[in-house]
């Protein structure tokens, strides 16, 4: 059997009704992944298509800026039949300003959605892993601002340096009990998320130039990392953070 077949697994994708999120539960699918997909908004396209593959899919709806949000979505998974083999953590904002005029409110909704209930998700879902007895896989989806300062997005660099934080922090303490937790950095991929930066003429330049691939990534191109990462070909992979930016951080 393929050391990438997902087969009999579950994977909980939150933020899977669009963007990297579909593309990535859309992937796990293809490599035989049943799907649950988690989020505000309805996820019918990523159903059909999942559906479409032969795989089982399941909604579980959820405000992940609401605390105590995680432990209910966990819980959710697991009343609706999935088992706890793969999490990825993938729903989040952005919010766009000056350092000097940034608020206080466009810092926590940052933080709460994109940090505090990715911590609190990684918790809940560890605990019903190791109280199943299964090998899990964890990942988180990063950005270039895990590594980068970026620009006129502080809270959003903050949750994505965080989150570089304690994806290893918790490879460090969950590796031992066959819990592997790594993540994905995309690169500047065409979403929702980017429409601003796409639509500026000049930062669209600026940003094409710096990327040796030459376009902007696709959805579909961080979903390659997602099976590996969430497949037994990773066992030993623990605690990384995978560029996948067409060459960005190389430059
Ligand atoms: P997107 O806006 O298309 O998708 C974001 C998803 O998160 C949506 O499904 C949305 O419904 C969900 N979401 C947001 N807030 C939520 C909440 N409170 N509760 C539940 N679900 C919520 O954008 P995307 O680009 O596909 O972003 C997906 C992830 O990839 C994000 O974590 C983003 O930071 C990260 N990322 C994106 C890029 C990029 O260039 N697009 C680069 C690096 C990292």
């Amino acid at each position: 059997m393929s050391r990438f077949d997902l087969s009999g697994r579950w994977a909980i994708v939150t933020g899977a009704n669009t963007g990297i999120g579909q593309a990535i539960a859309v992937g796990l699918a293809n490599a035989g992944a049943d799907i649950v997909g988690v989020g505000r908004s309805a996820t019918t396209q990523t159903e059909a298509d999942v559906c479409s593959l032969g795989r089982r899919f399941v909604t579980v709806s959820a405000d992940l800026s609401r605390t105590g949000s995680a432990a209910r979505v966990i819980a959710g998974a697991l009343e609706a039949g999935a088992t706890p083999d793969i999490l990825v953590n993938n729903a989040g904002i952005i919010r766009r300003g000056d350092s000097l005029d940034f608020t206080e409110e466009d810092w926590d909704a940052v933080l709460d959605t994109n940090l505090k209930s990715v911590f609190f998700l990684c918790q809940a879902f560890a605990r019903a892993a190791l109280a199943a007895e299964r090998r899990a896989k964890i990942i988180n989806i990063a950005s270039m601002l895990s590594f980068q300062g970026g620009i006129r997005v502080p809270s959003y660099t903050a949750a994505k340096s965080g989150l570089a934080g304690i994806t290893r922090l918790l490879a460090n303490e969950w590796a031992g009990s066959g819990i592997n937790v790594n993540a994905i950095a995309p690169g500047y991929v065409e979403t929702n998320n980017t429409m601003a930066l796409r639509a500026d003429a000049e930062r669209n330049a600026d940003i094409l130039k710096r990327i040796p691939a030459g376009r902007w990534a696709r959805p579909e191109d961080m979903a390659g990392a997602a099976v590996f990462l969430a497949s037994p070909a990773s066992d030993y992979v623990h605690g990384a953070i995978l560029p996948v930016d067409g060459g960005w951080l190389a430059r």
